[in-house]
């Protein structure tokens, strides 16, 4: 239950403190800080504070390195790669940030390839600010093996997002952002800790048997992905692309197990970027709009994205909700 407000300021100081006192750099603090007050102000909340104990936990058993300098390559016009260096991805992208949007403008498309990086938050942070500048942006992350391929036994993938943000006209980006999963598995430990059942399809067991119970989901059993074999090549596709491309790790290849509690998924990021203004005939952001109105005429009211830019009206307006229970933990967590 929400009894106070913060303001995002706020929250962020707490979240840098926090950050540096498990040892990253200034730089890191800031903008995971930065990330995680987003996510907590746009009330996605898997990818929140509730994330801060996973960041934390990866820091302290030094499975992370959060003084990490990332390096960037140059390896062809359209196609820059970042080591991360064992470090976060989003310094990674910060790096290479102005550099993919330079190349992006001259050749009409670039990519970045993010290696050896950790990704433990949602992809719209990284992309809606690209397409608040014009571009169109697709990124796709993987993660560590908790999602069973369809027609298998075993969980190889993870629950690999893929993310799309887009200009229009009137300025407020077209985004979406989902987990190719039947859900996160961020979902599955808030139901675990608020002892809710997952909906039926969503996992299975140690034996892989189906289950609705998240707790046989996280201890032994695995994820489904969604939409059945169609889901399962989509996020075949993002192993691909986050790990192959990149040369970072398959979410099956790496071993955290020498440091119990690690929860960031040292893996890769793919960002490809284009240049919208290049698009043939009317603005794309005027054709964004049509095929917005169009759905709408066809009784559409909910669009991807619109859930949080609501919640970010309302934290913009009031402060951003937490309980008492959550700021002292923080509280903790910085003085820890
Ligand atoms: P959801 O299923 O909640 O939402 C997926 C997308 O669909 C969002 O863009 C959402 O918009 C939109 N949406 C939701 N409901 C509707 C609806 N009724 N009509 C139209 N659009 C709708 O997300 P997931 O649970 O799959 O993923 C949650 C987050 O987890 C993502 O941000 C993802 O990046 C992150 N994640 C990160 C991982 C990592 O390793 N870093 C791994 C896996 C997931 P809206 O935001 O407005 O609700």
């Amino acid at each position: 239950m929400t009894d106070l407000r913060v303001s995002f300021a706020e929250l962020v100081t707490l979240l840098e403190t926090i950050f540096l006192r498990f040892g990253t750099s200034e730089q890191t603090a800031s903008i995971l800080a930065d990330n995680c007050a987003r996510c907590e102000r746009d009330g996605a909340k898997s990818h929140g504070i509730f994330r801060m104990q996973g960041y934390t936990d990866s820091l302290a058993t030094r499975w992370v390195d959060g003084m990490a300098i990332p390096t960037i390559e140059d390896a062809a016009a359209g196609f820059l790669r970042v080591d991360a260096r064992n470090g976060f991805a989003q310094p990674a992208l910060a790096l290479a940030r102005e550099a993919l949007i330079d190349r992006t403008r001259t050749n009409g498309i670039a990519l970045l390839a993010i290696r050896n990086s950790h990704h433990l938050s949602a992809l719209w942070p990284d992309l809606e600010p690209f397409a608040e500048q014009g571009f169109i942006a697709l990124s796709t992350v993987n993660s560590f093996a908790c999602t069973v391929p369809h027609g298998g036994h075993s969980a190889v993938f993870g629950t690999n997002p893929v993310a799309f943000a887009a200009p229009t006209q009137t300025g407020t980006p077209i985004v979406f952002d989902m987990a190719t999963s039947s859900m996160a598995n961020g979902d599955v430990q808030i139901a675990a800790r608020n002892g809710q059942a997952l909906p039926p399809g969503s996992g299975v067991d140690t034996n892989g048997n189906p289950t609705i119970d998240p707790n046989e989901v996280l201890n032994g059993g695995a994820l489904l992905p969604f939409g059945g074999h169609k889901g399962s090549s989509i996020s075949m596709m993002i192993e691909l692309m986050s790990a192959a491309l990149t040369g970072g790790h398959y979410s099956f290849e790496f071993d955290w197990s020498g440091h119990p509690g690690a929860a960031t998924p040292y893996t890769g990021q793919l960002i490809i970027l284009i240049n919208a203004a290049l698009a043939g005939g009317a603005p794309f952001g005027v054709r964004a709009e049509t095929l917005i109105d169009q759905m709408q005429s066809a009784g559409v009211s909910r669009f991807p994205g619109q859930h949080r830019f609501a919640n970010r009206k309302s934290s913009d307006d009031l402060g951003i909700a937490l309980t008492t229970q959550e700021l002292n933990w923080l509280e903790t967590l910085a003085t820890r």
